[in-house]
């Protein structure tokens, strides 16, 4: 096939510049031929000041791009085998360890603090991509010829994709979704970074990553890298007491009195930790319907939390969003004209419609079994663990249906990519525009009208 030279570059807009925004930037921008915007709100990279997990999936996808000493750099992992320790909410004890099957270490998940993590993302966002802070995206408007960013200042950019990365609170997704309302989940998370160096008094404290349970309240401790440390607290608190709460706000005081209060019958190594916390942050946890397909009128992709709306669901979230723009990327390049001519010229013809079906088919399946996986675990937890009689019944019960999670931090969004492709491979090769079913697998429902 004869590649135009005079191809256009594909014009792609990412709305939103967080954690899932600023790595579509850095992987998109790897594709040949592309002109990439990203819209973020505020006006430099601001981020909320909190410990994050980097899962098993998030090295695999994050290293493709950036180099896993770095990554490693920024991040603590734990020794030796770098498990979550759950400990007896009084006593200390460790009733679980969470496994890691078989990973070179390297690659086994690890903790950090958003702040590094954002900033080393955006190190390695290509020259080629504009960032546009201060881009308050109001609405988009889909049309044939492309889709345009309705943003507060006079000029409306137009692009052949968007990608709708503008987190939990989406403005895009209540757009096109405006029946998916978030909603108060009944819990709030306390979560604070601070330097190592204040709990070095506290000897016994442990040096792996530990989390204490009880009743469906946790607790965590952990170094993070580069001389941090976090806690975060998750407990249940009445609508009333949320409502006063601001997300990422200080809760000063109050906040300090309410977690020694909460926690002061549990094992003793959590309150001492607390006295000293310079600030503890709030963070209402909310969430809102998980959308089943991330596509919208063949030329809109949601990813990350725009897409799952669930804050921290299994320390994962950001996870997904990372896997969400690994598939995009994926789906992008190996339905651009080049990736079959592997011509060496300099001009590729997308085929969007197609990449985001490929997109689509590798990502919604995975999250409607999270998003299935979370409604399980909040039926055991109402309806089966918060019937325990005592304490021990609790313990007992909840090591036997606790979810472990390893599927999806672990999952293979690469794998899970191919497998899509091999099914539509003859789509692929083709680049088609029409098509012919294959007869038998492949029915009319299963392909794409493109
Ligand atoms: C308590 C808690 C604990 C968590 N722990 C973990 C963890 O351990 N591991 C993990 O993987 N994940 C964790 N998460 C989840 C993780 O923080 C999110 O999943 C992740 O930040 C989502 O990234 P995102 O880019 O989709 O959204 P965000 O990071 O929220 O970024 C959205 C960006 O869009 C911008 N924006 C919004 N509206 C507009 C607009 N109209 N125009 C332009 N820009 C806009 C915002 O300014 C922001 O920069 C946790 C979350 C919470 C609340």
């Amino acid at each position: 096939m004869a590649v135009d030279s005079s191809t256009k570059p594909l014009d792609i807009g990412i709305i939103g510049g967080g954690l899932a925004g600023s790595f579509a930037a850095v992987a998109l921008g790897r594709l040949p031929n592309t002109k990439i915007t990203v819209y973020e709100k505020s006006p430099a990279a601001t981020e909320v000041g909190a410990w994050i997990s980097l899962t098993n999936a998030t090295f695999d996808v994050l290293t493709r791009f950036i180099d896993s000493d770095k990554l490693n750099g920024i991040a603590f992992r734990g020794d030796p085998n770098n498990e979550y320790v759950t400990r007896h909410w009084k006593t200390g004890e460790i009733i679980y360890t969470q496994e890691t099957f078989n990973r070179s270490r390297p690659f086994v998940e690890a903790r950090t603090h958003r702040i590094p993590l954002h900033n080393l993302i955006l190190e390695h966002v290509p020259s080629n991509v504009e960032i546009k802070y201060d881009s308050n995206v109001a609405s988009i408007t889909s049309s044939p010829e492309g889709i345009t960013i309705n943003a507060k200042y006079d000029k409306k950019d137009r692009h052949d994709l968007v990608v709708v990365a503008d987190g939990i609170y989406s403005r895009i997704r209540q757009q096109f979704f405006p029946k998916g309302a978030i909603k108060y989940k009944g819990v709030v998370a306390y979560r604070s970074v601070f330097p190592e160096s204040l709990v070095s008094h506290i000897t016994d404290l442990p040096s792996d990553t530990s989390v204490w349970a009880k009743s469906g309240s946790v607790v965590f401790l952990s170094k993070l890298g580069l001389g941090q440390y976090g806690v975060v607290a998750i407990i249940s608190e009445p609508e009333a007491t949320a409502g006063k709460l601001k997300w990422n706000r200080g809760t000063g005081e109050w906040g300090r009195k309410r977690l020694k209060e909460f926690f002061d019958q549990w094992d003793s190594r959590i309150n001492q930790v607390i006295q000293i916390v310079p600030e503890i942050l709030a963070f209402p946890l909310e969430s809102g319907p998980w959308l089943s397909n991330l596509v919208v009128d063949d030329q809109i992709a949601f990813i990350g939390d725009a897409a799952h709306p669930t804050s921290g669901v299994y320390g994962a979230g950001a996870s997904f969003g990372f896997s969400d723009a690994w598939a995009l990327y994926r789906s992008l390049q190996e339905t651009s004209s080049n990736h079959w001519v592997r011509a060496a010229t300099v001009a590729n013809k997308y085929n969007i419609k197609l990449a985001l079906f490929l997109f689509n088919e590798t990502r919604r399946y995975f999250l409607q079994r999270v998003e299935k996986q979370i409604a399980i675990d909040a039926e055991v937890g109402r309806d089966h663990l918060s019937k325990a009689k005592d304490d021990k019944e609790w313990t007992d019960k909840y090591l036997i249906v606790r979810s472990g999670g390893e599927w999806m931090r672990s999952h293979n969004v690469e794998l899970e990519y191919q497998k899509v492709r091999d099914q539509y491979s003859v789509l692929l090769q083709r680049n088609l525009t029409s098509f012919q079913t294959l007869g038998h697998g492949l029915t009319e429902w299963d392909i794409p009208k493109l």
